[in-house]
């Protein structure tokens, strides 16, 4: 195995130098080595420059996707990705696309990139760290005239706080159904994907194949407070969490609050509040990441005077492993069938549509993202991914990593979400040295 790829590479070697030529680097050949960092003063400057586009009334963040501030942040960008030679393009579905060309033209191109789109009032980083880093990848290469042997490609994903839009088109597709949904801008999602540049009649013609790709990158904030906690520099994304909803019934019997005796009720509330209990007794149960959240509520009829006869929850399980969940789900049921007996009420479940599969990184680009991150220095830890990314459904069609960076105070989907230029250089660099490490193997 080990002798093949040798002579593999060696033949590539040989013919190198006339298809370096047949690419445009300057009219240069390949310098003697491959640029050693990207610059992050400009990455710094370039994300604070990107925070001025879209604001609300209130001079809040409002770069909300297919919204005037989405549209201006994108034009900007792709004038920067024109500058650096990427001839960005707008795919159906709305994603930006820019490609620079490789030695090999029968290799499949590296991809890398992420999304500029931002929630509501929310933060400078999450999203452009990667999208910003993976046009200082291009930068530093163009900078130092070094040439890959992969095509390589940026790909800024279209809507991704909206539903991760732009990566559903590209890899399963968008349904009719979906692209009439109406969309945070207030528009329907095909005709926010217009406002971009995108064309929702032609959306089947975004999607990419299985094999198109020969791996997919993405640097990104953590958003969540671990890394920094624990001081690491570097998060190594093992997946992206799977998520499932449920909403649940509790019915009992709406009854005089004055007249009814404590042991002749059927309260729905009280076994409901047993239940939220019971969810973070069983999530809490067996070791692991796993979370299980009861985050809404509704108690009927709702008054001081009379008995809750009927509540409806809403609980969410998210792991990496979608058996795990549905373990832990038949665990809740459990419990859940003990207080309605105890309590002289019925609860049900009704399992939403909106669930998501865990997607897991690829196990050699994982490992080569932490050697990687390792022979630079830099500590790292192997985590999972509580939120949703474009990642997940790139990890359809190729192999994927994910590298993570510290998020300050753990605070992300924020105004105060925040991380240091030195830990976004650190995040930059790490995905600079593995697309050049992937590229070499
Ligand atoms: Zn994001």
């Amino acid at each position: 195995m080990l002798r093949r790829n040798f002579i593999k590479k060696s033949t590539i070697a040989g013919a190198g130098i006339g298809l370096l030529r047949s690419i445009e680097l300057n009219g240069k050949d390949r310098p003697d080595s491959a640029p050693k960092s990207v610059n992050g003063k400009r990455i710094e400057s370039r994300i604070m420059e990107l925070a001025k586009f879209g604001k609300d009334s209130l001079g809040r963040g409002y770069r909300v996707a297919y919204t005037q501030g989405d549209i201006a942040g994108r034009t900007w960008f792709m004038d920067l990705m024109t500058k650096a030679g990427l001839k960005p393009v707008i795919d159906a579905g709305g994603n930006i696309i820019g490609k620079r060309a490789g030695m090999d033209p029968n290799l499949k191109p590296i991809a890398f990139g992420s999304h500029i789109d931002m929630v509501p009032d929310g933060g400078n980083y999450d999203g452009t760290l990667g999208s910003i880093a993976a046009l200082e990848v291009i930068e530093v290469l163009n900078e130092s005239q070094w040439a890959t042997w992969h095509p390589l490609e940026v790909i800024i994903f279209a809507n991704e706080e909206g539903g991760t839009i732009g990566s559903k088109a590209m890899t399963s597709g968008l349904t009719p159904e979906g692209l009439q949904q109406r969309s945070q801008s207030g528009l329907m999602m095909a005709d926010g994907i217009k406002a971009i540049g995108g064309d929702p009649d032609q959306i089947s013609s975004t999607v990419r194949k299985p094999g198109d790709l020969s791996a997919f990158f993405e640097l990104h904030i953590e958003q969540g407070g671990i890394l920094e906690q624990e001081k690491i520099q570097i998060g190594v994304v093992e997946g992206i969490v799977g998520i499932v909803h449920w909403e649940v019934t509790v019915e009992g019997f709406a009854n005089h609050a004055g007249a009814t005796p404590m042991n002749m009720r059927q309260d729905a509330l009280l076994a409901a509040s047993q239940f939220v209990i019971g969810v973070e007794q069983v999530i809490k149960s067996v070791p692991g990441a796993q979370v299980g959240t009861v985050g809404k509520m509704s108690v009927l009829p709702g008054a001081y005077n009379v008995i809750p006869g009927k509540v409806v929850l809403g609980l969410e399980i998210r792991d990496l492993s979608a058996e795990k969940i549905e373990m832990l789900f038949g665990e809740i049921e459990k419990k859940a069938a003990a207080i309605a007996t105890a309590s002289k009420t019925k609860i049900t479940f009704a399992r939403q549509p909106s669930h998501s599969q865990p997607a897991l990184t690829d196990k050699d680009l994982k490992e080569l993202v932490d050697s990687t991150a390792k022979s630079m220095g830099f500590t790292t830890k192997f985590m999972q991914s509580g939120a949703g990314h474009d990642s997940q459904h790139m990890a359809n069609i190729a192999p994927v990593a994910m590298i993570f960076i510290p998020s300050i105070g753990g605070i992300s989907h924020s105004p105060k979400e925040f991380s240091t230029t030195t830990d976004m250089t650190n995040g930059a660099n790490v995905l600079l040295k593995t697309i050049l490490n992937f590229d070499q193997s």
